[in-house]
């Protein structure tokens, strides 16, 4: 099967550009943030200690997450729950990267990625996916933009749910995040040695969608 690895830091477009580029090669897109996402949610309604790795340890026991592709857009289930709506909140924001950390839980969720790799070609977007979870695809791509750029743009992209957010709120999550995924000793946020750099603060959605597409090898 075939595969295109996206990985970059929280709010560099990521999804957008995944979703986009899947759609152009007629492929699924996987976003793995849902997956850890999902996970949070059900600790959240397991009423789960977050400052306790052994109560998130213990939960992952409990909880299975999974995906499924409604008319091609993906769904994330926890214990059969559909949990697509509650995963971009900022309370879920805060909470992922203290379960994404915790080793047994980034085991269970790598192995369901992998799973998904096998049975399809698909664009797998995330954090870990070029240096982890799919070390052996040949295309892997790394985006970057600067802190402020990204909090404009999911900024952005809350208003025009309707949301009420605001953005040294954003800002201050996302350096927040990009510091935990980085610093964290299982699978930190890493550029792989042969992944292409795409910084994407002056280019377009559709241009990095572009640059990406020209390059992948299929
Ligand atoms: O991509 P998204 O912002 O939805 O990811 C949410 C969080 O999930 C990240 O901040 C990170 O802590 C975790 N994550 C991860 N590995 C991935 C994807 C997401 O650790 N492959």
């Amino acid at each position: 099967m075939l595969s295109v690895a996206i990985d970059g830091p929280a709010g560099v477009g990521k999804s957008t550009v995944s979703k986009l580029l899947a759609k152009k090669l007629g492929w699924n897109c996987l976003d793995t943030g849902a997956l850890y996402r999902a996970f949070t949610v059900k600790c959240l309604e397991l009423n789960v200690d977050f400052e306790s790795d052994i109560s998130i340890v213990e939960a992952s026991k409990k909880i299975k997450i999974f995906v499924k592709y409604i008319g091609g857009t993906q769904h994330t289930f926890a214990n059969g729950k559909d949990m697509t709506s509650f995963l971009r909140t900022e309370q879920v924001d805060k909470l992922v990267p203290i379960i994404s950390k915790v080793k047994e839980v980034r085991q269970s969720i790598v192995k369901l990625q992998r799973e998904i790799a096998t049975q399809e070609n698909v664009v797998v977007e995330g954090r870990d996916i070029g240096s982890v979870v799919l070390k052996d695809s040949v295309n892997k791509f790394f985006l970057t933009a600067s802190p402020e750029i990204r909090a404009k743009r999911r900024f952005d992209e809350r208003t025009a749910k309707g949301e009420k957010v605001d953005f040294l709120t954003i800002l201050t999550d996302i350096s927040k995040r990009d510091k935990l995924d980085t610093e964290r000793k299982t699978s930190p946020l890493l550029q792989a040695k042969d992944a292409i750099l795409v910084d994407t603060d002056n280019l377009s959605i559709e241009q990095v969608v572009e640059k990406i597409f020209e390059n992948v090898k299929v």
